[in-house]
């Protein structure tokens, strides 16, 4: 006999109240999903998820993954970690706790309960990277003791530990690695470029270029990396990754400055300030892999990303005055 439900899924999503966390959320609950929503609100807000409140098959808890966590779930995506360069290097030793011992913690549960377990893993991976495309052989090029070694270590350790399980314990494990991201929810102040920029642009402050603007970024919106997390999760056991999920459009940061004045018709000056230490020069993805085994690849263009980005943080100013 078939159960009414049988397709419907309990699934925990660690960093469900961040940016990519919250938009997760909505796509698995779309699917008729349950879904446990586990965080710290360390940089997430109760605001990403307030439209889930009364939601029948919808849970939030507050909890810190560096500690264990005993609940009964069918599948995890692990997201929770700081993203962005302001809020990693904020707490460094709490960044790599979250990376290694939040790791440690979700790959028990996954498998004491034997389910599949997604790890958000980044681009940073590949440090100041000296291969370009990045594919996912290329090794990376990563300063062990710097400011962003906190993150870019702590994230590659989680790798190591996701690939240790899966051969150690046979776990199920996906591995995505996750290229620049962007679009509505983002942090207004978390100082990535792209909310910096519009927010800049939108409240009449200038645009802070790091360095002279020539290194570049690939900007990807959320909802194309979204339907890549998905398709991964949804792909058979031998698909353990990493793959590289991003948009493979390739930008300079005077580029970005430029589009995001145009499309917001700010006067706003631009303005030069120091490159942060070990800030990456380059960074473009490869995916074949993601076409190929996931058949996925972005379809928003940066400049559409940008206008419904542009509209998110217009409201946030105007209404909920945030900004
Ligand atoms: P975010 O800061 O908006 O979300 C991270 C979430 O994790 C927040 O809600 C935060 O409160 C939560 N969190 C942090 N530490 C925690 C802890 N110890 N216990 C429980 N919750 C904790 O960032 P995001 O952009 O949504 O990133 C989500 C994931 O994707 C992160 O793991 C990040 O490293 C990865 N990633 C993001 C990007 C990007 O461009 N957005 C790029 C590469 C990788
Ligand atoms: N950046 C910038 N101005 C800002 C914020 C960032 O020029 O106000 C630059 C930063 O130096 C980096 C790029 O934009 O070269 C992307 O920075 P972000 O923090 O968004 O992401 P990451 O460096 O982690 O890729």
């Amino acid at each position: 006999m078939t159960r009414p439900y049988d397709s419907r899924k309990r699934i925990l999503v660690t960093g469900g109240a961040g940016f990519l966390g919250s938009h997760l959320v909505d796509r698995l609950l779309e699917r008729k999903h349950e879904v446990l929503c586990v965080d710290n609100l360390f940089t997430g807000t109760k605001r990403n998820i307030d439209h889930l409140h009364n939601h029948p098959r919808f849970e939030f808890l507050r909890h810190d993954v560096t500690f264990p966590l005993y609940i009964e779930v069918d599948q995890i995506f692990n997201l929770a970690c700081p993203a962005s360069p302001v809020h990693y290097q904020h707490d460094p030793v709490q960044t790599t706790k979250t990376s290694v011992h939040g790791a440690i913690n979700m790959l028990g549960l996954a498998k004491r309960l034997q389910c599949p377990i997604l790890q958000a893993s980044t681009s940073e991976v590949y440090g100041n990277p000296s291969v370009h495309p990045q594919t996912e052989d290329y090794w990376g090029n990563v300063n062990p003791i710097g400011p962003r070694s906190c993150y870019d270590e702590g994230k590659r350790c989680a790798e190591t530990l996701f690939f240790d399980y899966h051969r150690q314990h046979n776990l199920d494990i996906k591995v995505v690695r996750i290229f620049n991201t962007y679009g509505p929810r983002m942090h207004h102040a978390d100082g990535r470029v792209v909310s910096n920029f519009i927010v800049q642009a939108l409240t009449g402050q200038d645009i802070t270029i790091f360095g002279d603007g020539s290194q570049t970024r690939s900007f990807c919106y959320v909802e194309d990396l979204v339907e890549g997390f998905l398709r991964m999760m949804d792909s058979g056991p031998d698909m353990t990754g990493p793959v590289n999920l991003g948009n493979p459009g390739e930008f300079t940061m005077l580029e970005l400055a430029e589009i995001v004045l145009r499309q917001t018709k700010s006067k706003s000056k631009i303005v030069y300030q120091p490159l942060p230490q070990d800030d990456p020069l380059q960074r473009r993805p490869d995916i074949s892999i993601a076409k190929e085994k996931l058949n996925w690849e972005p379809t928003v263009e940066l400049e559409e990303g940008l206008r419904r980005t542009i509209d998110y943080f217009l409201h946030l100013v105007k209404e909920v005055g945030l900004v």
